[in-house]
């Protein structure tokens, strides 16, 4: 039996992160570690770090200092804390952090976090590690499973890598570099993690990866499968109501998936389709590999399949060679699709990529110009596509306790947070809510027939 210890896993970025470190949280598990939300009663500080713009690699050096204070004063009350570095900055800079910050004692690569526990073996006699190799085995094989109670903990909405890594290229993105080519894990495997999920409570499963509809998983014949397919066979694993994913390319929205929401109910009405700028020379400029209209043609594929569907989106402002009417290409690009939000960036030069070259760079005041403007029309679709669910009644899975005594919180198909007052019981069930007021960030509602769904919830009943 191995020592008990303590470790605090800090997520930086994106969403395949946080589920990266749970995954390392829960190979940690059998070596002896437990998690600590909180980082001072920790033995081991794992900072699982983003890549893709400047200021998300900076703060991985400025939270190394602070976690650097605290391995000081453990040490002079005689305890030894580990610190290692892991995800896209790791995979980047490698021996570069230890030049760097000599607090560190081991920088671990994307694609290699199934080796923690040898590495942190190594690590407590004394040994400085970098391992960012992509090694020959398949890490997702390597990892242990979560515990029940583990899952239980993370709650009933949970996320699941199917795919990483990206071929695609685009001139100002680090992604292809730091999470390698592409992958997909077979169906079998995925279905199994999720059948694991789905019996310990988990209710909605979110299918990551940074080009999630690339997909191309072998299944049990051994044929690629789309994610359409995918998402077709994970519907049918009982106790899952919902099923989500992303982040997807406007390239790869192929039929099937197109048809997996129009005849697939658990498949929620809501798609993540980044298009990072409305204009075409912007977009070729960018490697996109599609033009405005051919994005604008996908929106419209999807939304004949399904009407409700809510689009959200990425943009870069500020692209190198970007001019005011590029940059009013994205304004009409963005009235005309109607997002129910987005995330919004001031580019940002990565070593190693080709925009970083460029010679047109644009001025930072201009990029943070256009940025407000930008986020200034993003913000009214966005207050608008909310207010438009006033007095309407919209399915909520019901996910945890809200601030309020009484209140639970939970998510509208459309991804919006949604509070109610509602007995604890009730979490895990999808329940109709009537939308009585809206808030800046989340709806407030009322749940309809509240006896009803109490009484379903009593019955065991499965809504
Ligand atoms: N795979 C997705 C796609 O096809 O767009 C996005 C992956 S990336 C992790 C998330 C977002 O970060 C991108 O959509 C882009 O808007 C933004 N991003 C990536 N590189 C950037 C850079 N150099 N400067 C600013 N924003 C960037
Ligand atoms: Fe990066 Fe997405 Fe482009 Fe791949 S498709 S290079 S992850 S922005």
């Amino acid at each position: 039996m191995s020592k008990a210890r303590k470790v605090h896993v800090k997520s930086f970025g994106c969403q395949m992160n946080v589920y990266d470190s749970h995954r390392m949280a829960d190979t940690l598990a059998p070596a002896g570690f437990t998690e600590t939300a909180r980082p001072e009663d920790a033995d081991l500080v794992i900072l699982n770090t983003c890549h893709i713009r400047e200021k998300a690699a900076d703060k991985v050096y400025s939270e190394i200092g602070r976690i650097r204070v605290m391995k000081e004063e453990a040490a002079a009350q005689g305890r030894r804390v580990l610190i290692a570095v892991a995800g896209c900055v790791a995979q980047a800079e490698g021996q570069e952090i230890m030049r760097r910050a000599g607090a560190v004692d081991l920088v671990v690569g994307s694609q290699n976090y199934h080796r923690l526990p040898d590495m942190i073996a190594r690590a407590d006699g004394g040994e400085k590690i970098v391992d960012t190799e992509f090694p020959v085995e398949d890490k997702f094989d390597a990892l242990a499973a979560p515990a029940r109670e583990t899952i239980r903990q993370r709650g009933v909405a949970a996320f699941v890598t199917v795919q990483e890594g990206c071929d695609k290229f685009c001139t100002f993105c680090v992604v292809p570099y730091t999470r390698g080519a592409e992958i997909s894990r077979p169906v079998d495997k995925i279905v199994a993690e999720v059948e694991r999920l789905a019996a310990a409570g988990v209710r909605e499963v979110t299918l990551i990866g940074q080009n999630v509809n690339a997909y191309h998983g072998l299944d049990t014949g051994g044929a690629p499968a789309s994610l359409g397919k995918l998402l077709r066979r994970l519907s049918d694993v009982r106790g899952i109501a919902r099923l989500r994913y992303t982040t997807s390319h406007p390239n790869d929205m192929d039929d099937e998936l197109i048809a997996a929401h129009a005849g697939l109910p658990a498949l929620m009405p809501y798609v993540h389709l980044p298009v990072q700028s409305g204009s075409d020379r912007i977009l070729a400029a960018m490697n996109r590999k599609h033009s405005r209209a051919q994005y604008l043609a996908a929106i419209a594929r999807l939304r004949a399949a399904r009407g409700d569907i809510a689009f959200t989106s990425d943009f870069i402002v500020g692209f190198p060679g970007e001019t005011e009417e590029d940059f009013r290409d994205t304004l009409t690009l963005v009235e005309e699709v109607g997002f129910a939000g987005a995330y919004t960036f001031a580019y940002s030069p990565r070593p190693g990529t080709p925009a970083a070259e460029l010679d047109d760079q644009v001025p930072d005041s201009e990029k943070s110009e256009r940025l407000q403007r930008l986020q200034a029309l993003i913000t009214r679709h966005w207050h608008g596509f909310n207010a438009s669910f006033a007095g309407k009644t919209l399915d909520v899975l019901l996910e945890k306790p809200g601030k309020l005594p009484g209140q639970l919180v939970g998510k509208s198909p459309y991804l919006q947070a949604v509070q109610v007052m509602a007995p604890r019981s009730l979490i895990g069930t999808v329940v109709p809510v009537t939308i009585t007021d809206i808030g800046t960030n989340t709806l407030f509602g009322a749940l309809v027939q509240p006896d009803k769904a109490s009484a379903l919830v009593a019955a065991g009943a499965e809504t």
